[in-house]
Formats: structure tokens, C-alpha cells, sequence
């Protein structure tokens, strides 16, 4: 069993190049969905935000993200707060994910702030997916956020040179999807060689 990290900024193309290893037969879990079902109603990560954060932070019962979003990309402080309840829960449920994986499995775990949480490490391999600042605003702004939004969550991500940094493999996402899917090809290939070596 082999597990991998694929992380970039926001925009970069994860859940593309997620879907396409998935296609492939990688196990591939997002830590973005992790991270929201650890806050979900009913958990202990949810009675930890609304204590912390307040009854203000709730639509309809439910932790309202974009009202949380709004509080944490704004104050360091509070951002800090906010990831220490959730980190430490997607860092166990990932684990429990690993736990039940079988002995060829190439298990990827999306993850947009590997660097910044020193996880690089808890890897046997890591991909970073880079694309250039221009299309990866486009294509955010296609999805509907907007300039402050995407300049806020950027400000809170590390460069792409720090990511390059600690990679084993690169995804350069700056054209098609095919171009990309090529890529994603070539180093799952590579994935199984490295996944039969260990
Ligand atoms: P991330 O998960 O890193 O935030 P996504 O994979 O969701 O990024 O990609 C962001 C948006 O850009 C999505 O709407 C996706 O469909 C689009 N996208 C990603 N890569 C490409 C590409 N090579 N060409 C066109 N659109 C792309």
C-alpha cells in the first residue's frame, strides 16, 4: 500500500487530477470533504466550532461555512483556532481510511495545506499540482468566488515553490484537461511501480 499526497493552492486543479487518479483505481479522499463531515452536526467537531465560534456561526442548525470563512480569513488568530479542532480530526479520519486499505491500494489524499501543516512527512509520496495565479483566478471566478474571497484563501496558502520544494512528482495544470489527464497517467504509473517497491 502506497500513500500519496496531492496537494497545490486553491484553483489548482486537486479535485480534477482526484478524479482522474480515481478514474485510474487510486482510493482518493479529499480532505476538503473530510474536513467539512468532521464539523458536521451531531460530531464532536461540531460542538467544538459552536463554542468556540458562537451561535452566530449556525444556519438552520447547521454550521453555516461561509460565515465561518468569512470570521477565520480575516483574523490569523482565529484561523489557527478553527484548524486546530479540524486538522487533528481529518488527520484521524484519513488514518481510519488507511487502516482499512488493502495491501496494493495507492490511497490519495487531496490536500490543500500539506506545507503548512508539516504533513509531508505522515506520505510515502507527494504530487504537487502548480498552475499559474491568472488561470487558476479564472477558473475560481468561473466557480462563482470572488476576487476578496480567492485573494483571502490564497494569502493563507504557501507558495508554489515551497510546495515544489518537498514533491516527488509535479502536475503542471496550466492546459487542457486532457494534457492533464497525460500527466496524471504517466505518474500513476509511476505510483505503481513505487506502490510494488513497498
Ligand atoms: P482545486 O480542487 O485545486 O481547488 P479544481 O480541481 O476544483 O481545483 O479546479 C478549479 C476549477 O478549474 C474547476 O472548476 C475545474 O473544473 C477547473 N479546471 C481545473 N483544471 C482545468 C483545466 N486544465 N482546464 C480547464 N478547467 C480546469
Amino acid at each position: 500500500m502506497l500513500t500519496v499526497a496531492l496537494t497545490g493552492g486553491i484553483g489548482s486543479g486537486k479535485s480534477v487530477a482526484g478524479k482522474f487518479f480515481a478514474d485510474l483505481g487510486a482510493l482518493v479522499v479529499d480532505s476538503d470533504e473530510l474536513s467539512r463531515e468532521v464539523i458536521d452536526r451531531g460530531t464532536k467537531g461540531f460542538d467544538e466550532v459552536v463554542t468556540t465560534f458562537g451561535d452566530e456561526i449556525l444556519s438552520a442548525g447547521a454550521i453555516d461555512r461561509k460565515k465561518l470563512a468569512q470570521i477565520v480569513f480575516s483574523d490569523d488568530a482565529k484561523r489557527r483556532k478553527l484548524e486546530n479542532i479540524i486538522h487533528p480530526r481529518v488527520r484521524e479520519a484519513f488514518e481510519a481510511i488507511v487502516a482499512k486499505a488493502k495491501a496494493g491500494d495507492i490511497v490519495i489524499n487531496q490536500i490543500p495545506l500539506l506545507v503548512e501543516t508539516s504533513g509531508g512527512s505522515r506520505f510515502n509520496k507527494i504530487i504537487a499540482i502548480t498552475s499559474s495565479i491568472e488561470a487558476r483566478r479564472s477558473r475560481l471566478k468561473e466557480r462563482g468566488m470572488s476576487d476578496f474571497e480567492i485573494e483571502e484563501r490564497m494569502k493563507s496558502q504557501v507558495s508554489e515553490s515551497e510546495r515544489l520544494k518537498i514533491a516527488d512528482y509535479v502536475l503542471s495544470n496550466d492546459g487542457t484537461k486532457d494534457e492533464l489527464l497525460n500527466q496524471v497517467e504517466k505518474i500513476f504509473e509511476q505510483l505503481r511501480i513505487d506502490a510494488s517497491k513497498n
